[in-house]
């Protein structure tokens, strides 16, 4: 059986006249009740946990920031509405119910349907419509629950830069990303920053020019790190690097989207694969890419 994380908490932050809004997790939530998922419930995570991957003052801050007036991160790209603390810390938080049914045994592989999404949130600040990295939140709550080496793959079509902020210098957590080069967050991603310290080798970069094709991102995933010995696999999911989607020029197919998804579950075998919610913004191409996400979960399941 595959685990599924949605509740409508994910619905109460942002502006529907933001491209990062509640429809897109209602319209995958529509998409997910016609699939065999064991659902898990919505927990919110402390400040204490944040801090596992957030600076102190960075998490204090967020908590109180719509109260003092400000109504956004960095840029109006990131917006603060009155329930945004709450709202991102039950997207973090939630990440724990699925990482305890791994260690349980209960499921192998879930899909984690949370917003706002994570992946540019970087230790000190959020931005780029994230405000806490939820994927760095479950990797680090997995490393206690005894997954120590932790595999994180990033194909939203913008570069991670907060996981990669976050564990650069961390050999226990491997991070592999594809993304357009010329695209947001502009100035991080290229295939140079391979980490630092006990990191150096454990960041990899495989940025893609523009108009990137399936063959060409595809072959991009054959240097996967085989070498890295992981315990469990998370995917932070971005579905903006599908063709019908106006925020890259990335023109990856339906069916290059199945190939991918193939290609990581290949990759995870046995082990423990969660895939989290980042980017997507055309509902039409975001719903489709989550159902056959979930198809590919549902088969075959090892
Ligand atoms: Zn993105």
């Amino acid at each position: 059986m595959v685990g599924y994380v949605y509740d409508p908490i994910f619905t109460l932050h942002g502006s529907d006249e933001h491209i990062e809004n509640r429809l897109r997790v209602e319209r995958i939530n529509e998409i997910a009740s016609s699939f065999p998922l064991i659902r898990y419930p919505v927990v919110q995570a402390s400040k204490e946990e944040l801090h596992t991957i957030h600076a102190s003052h960075y998490v204090d801050w967020v908590e109180r920031a719509y109260e003092e007036g400000y109504r956004f991160i960095l840029n109006e790209d990131t917006l603060l509405t009155p329930k945004s603390f709450e709202v991102a810390s039950f997207a973090a938080g939630s990440t724990k119910p699925i990482i305890d049914a791994f260690a349980k045994g209960e499921i192998k592989r879930a899909f984690l349907n949370i917003r706002p999404p994570g992946h540019h949130a970087e230790y000190k600040t959020g931005q780029g419509f994230c405000i806490f990295n939820n994927i760095a939140f479950m990797a680090r709550y997995a490393q206690q629950r005894g997954f120590e080496k932790v595999m994180i793959i990033d194909f939203d079509v913008h570069h991670g830069n907060g996981t990669q902020d976050i564990f650069y210098s961390d050999d226990s957590v491997c991070f592999f990303s594809t993304h357009e080069r010329n695209n947001y967050p502009y100035f991080t991603g290229s295939e140079e920053e391979i980490g630092e310290g006990r990191g150096k080798g454990y960041n990899i970069n495989r940025p893609y020019g523009d108009f990137c094709s399936d063959e060409e991102l595809l072959r991009l995933y054959d240097d996967l790190p085989e070498w890295f010995d992981f315990d469990i696999v998370l995917v932070s999911a971005g579905y903006d690097l599908m063709a019908d989607e106006t925020i890259s020029t990335a023109q990856i197919s339906f069916d290059g989207l199945r190939r991918l998804i193939t290609k990581i579950l290949d990759f995870a075998g046995s082990k423990p694969v969660a895939f989290l919610l980042e980017g997507g913004y055309n509902l039409d191409s975001l719903a489709r890419s989550a159902e056959i996400t979930l198809q590919e979960l549902c088969k075959d399941e090892k």
